[in-house]
Parts: structure tokens; sequence; C-alpha cells
């Protein structure tokens, strides 16, 4: 095999998440309109531009559209016939690779119009490298808490436990992982349960405040008695989609910042595009502490924050290039309030930016951080870490 490993990793990844997602939302086939419309750019550049492509179109999201189901097939299918050109390509040097791919993706079965994609073994198995000890002489290594990370997400389906037990090995000691809704809210606390590094939170996110009543608070609430459940969240506003109405999201926010003051935990708050709102809102109850996760606001916004006794979380969003305002609020926070997390699958930190997420990648951005700041990664992954703990009461 004479592909780079880094070229191997990017085709797994396109492969095992377009196999995934068409294997969840068309368990009995994916329908496919036949044209095999081909790559028309630099074929070295093939799977990376699938995989932006992928990034850009967010299947995952059209999936929650039934409106949108034609769309979703579209671009799986146009997905498929990328993986299957991708093969070919690697069939002369690496016919096994391009056996493996054609056996997940099926060509469209003639007559039907449907193509078989189903998941399987990752592409690619590396064992993981066993490390030697360290003796005691060498300086520590850093260790970190991704304090946002969605690993019940669909991205994660076709290789969750490989991916889970690959950060351990990157030196990530925790992961918090936050619900989107009842459904991801459970998953978030079964993963919880049956990994001793996570812990979890449940909430409803703006984006699901449409489709959640008393029934559904109800059950967040019933999850909060759980000792792994150790947040709620993740709850706010998202101006920037309005993938629900303002009021709705509003009134979702507020009666989950009412169950934190009733629970004593903390909140963690998504808040894209409506800073004003946010801190109107969280000023009514000012027995509630919480992190701004995923920060996007100006220096001030952070000190504002600050002020009232809130904790800041950066994603790898900072080190994109046109973040300077952001980069001024990454240096305002003062050191026992700041904290990192990767917002996985979503936002992966430069250069793997448009790549599926994962926390391994979290040593980017504090050392991006470090840097920003003056100090060096294993100190900031520490202080960072032990923020974590202190927030949470891990
Ligand atoms: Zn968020
Ligand atoms: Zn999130």
């Amino acid at each position: 095999m004479s592909a780079a490993p880094s070229t191997n990793e990017a085709l797994s990844s396109l492969v095992d998440r377009t196999a995934a997602i068409c294997a969840r939302f068309f368990p009995d086939g994916l329908p496919s309109n036949g044209s095999t419309s081909p790559y028309l750019g630099d074929p070295s550049r093939l799977v990376i531009s699938a995989l932006e492509y992928l990034e850009k179109k967010e299947p995952w999201t059209m999936a929650k559209h039934p409106e949108q189901r034609g769309e979703l097939a579209a671009t799986l299918d146009l997905l498929c016939t990328r993986c299957l050109e991708a093969a070919r390509a690697r069939e002369p040097d690496d016919p096994e690779t391009a056996r493996r791919i054609r056996e997940r993706i099926g060509e469209v079965e003639a007559g039907s119009g449907m193509r078989r994609v189903r998941t399987g073994e990752p592409l690619f198995y590396t064992p993981p490298v066993e490390s030697p000890l360290a003796p005691p002489d060498l300086p520590s290594l850093p260790r970190y808490f991704d304090t946002h990370a969605h690993y019940d997400d669909i991205q994660f389906d076709g290789d969750r436990e490989e991916t889970l037990k690959h950060i351990r090995d990157a030196g990530v000691e925790l992961v918090l992982v936050p619900g989107c809704d009842v459904k991801s809210s459970l998953a978030a606390s079964q993963l919880a349960h049956t990994h001793s590094f996570i812990y979890a939170a449940a909430g409803i996110h703006p984006h699901e405040a449409s489709g959640a009543g008393e029934s559904e608070l109800r059950e967040i609430a019933g999850m909060l008695g759980d000792l792994r459940v150790k947040a709620i969240g993740e709850i706010g506003l998202d101006y920037f989609y309005d993938l629900a109405p303002r009021d709705v999201q509003q009134q979702i926010f507020r009666r989950q910042l009412a169950l934190a003051q009733e629970t004593g935990l903390p909140v963690i708050v998504h808040d894209r595009e409506a800073h004003g709102d946010c801190l109107k809102i969280i000023d009514e109850f000012p027995d509630v502490c919480g992190v701004f996760h995923c920060f996007s606001g100006s220096a001030e916004y952070a000190e504002e924050l600050v002020r009232r006794g809130w904790f800041i979380s950066f994603t790898g969003s900072v080190t994109f290039k046109k973040a300077s305002k952001l980069l001024l609020a990454a240096k305002a926070v003062p050191d026992e309030r700041i904290m990192i997390e990767t917002d996985s699958p979503y936002l992966a930190p430069e250069p793997y930016r448009g790549r599926r997420n994962d926390s391994s990648m979290l040593r980017r951005t504090c050392a991006f951080l470090a840097e920003l700041r003056g100090t060096d990664p294993v100190s900031f992954a520490e202080l960072t870490l032990e923020n974590g703990k202190r927030f949470f009461g891990i």
C-alpha cells in the first residue's frame, strides 16, 4: 500500500460516514438517479472535496426535515458515486481497499434505481499502539478534558468505540457529552454509564425547541437525578439558524434555567447571534451558573459573563482565519474561568477544518490558546482540565 496515512484517514472518514448516514436513513436502499456524474477536479483532491461537500450539505440536518428527503437522497447518492470513483482510482495499487469500498457502497442495482449501502468494519483498522510507560524523569504528557463533544451523533455510528479508544490514547482524560433533545440526552447518559471517562448533560437545544413540550421537559427533569448527568445542556438561543421561533426558543431556555435553579446544576449555553437576549434571560436567574460553550462573542461580552461568575469555553473555531475578535475574547478570560472543547463531530480545528472532529484534535485548540495566552500547552491542558472538573463537580 503506497498511500500516505493521511490519505487513508480521509478516505476512511468519507466511506465510513457516507455509509453510516445512508444505512441510518435509507435502511431499505438508497434511491439513485443512476447517473455517474464524474468528478471533474484534480483527482488527488477527490476525497477531500467530497468530505468538504459532506460537511457543507450537512445531510444529518436535512434528515430532520421530511420535506428535504429528496435532496438528502440526491446528496448521499452523489457521495456514494464519489466513494466508488475513489475505489476505482485505488484499484490498480490497492485492490483490497477498493473491494471493501464496493462491498459497503453498492453499485446501483439494474432496474431498481436503488443502491444498497452497508456499514461495517472501518476501512483501515489500525490496532492502537501500546505506549510504553513513561520513565518518571520525562515531563508529563498533557491530559485533556473535552467539555463538549457529541459522541451520540450518527457520524460516529460506524466507529464509535474505536474513536473513544483512540481519544483515550491521545491523552483525553474526560469528556462531557451534552444532549440536544430527550433522545440524545438519554444516549449521552447511556455513554456516561458505559464509559468511566464520560459524563453527560441533559437538555433541549434551541434547534429542537419547537418539538419540546411539557412531557419532554419532564423527561429532561427526570434525568437530572442521574449521578452521571452533571449539567443541563445544551440550552440557549440560536438566531443564526432560527430553526424554532424565537419566542419558543426563549420559553424553553427559561424553563430549563428554572430547572437549574431548582437542582443547583450548572448549565451549558449555546448562544449563536443571540448575545443580547441570552444575557437578558440569564440575568433573570441570578443563582444559576453556567458556561457559554463554543464562545463567539467579543472580549467585552466575555467580561460581562465572567463578572457574573460564568465560564467561557472555546472550540477549534478560534483557530479559523478571521477569528481576530474571538482571539481578543480568548485572551480576556481569566485563568480560573476558561474551558476548552471540540463540539465534535463539528468544528474541526485548522488544519483539519471540514473533517469529522473528535477529541484527539483538542490538542490543536489547546496549543493554539496556550500560545495566545503566553503559557505552554501542558499547563494550559491541566488548567482547563481542573476548571472543567470544578465546574461540573467531577
Ligand atoms: Zn452548541
Ligand atoms: Zn454542541
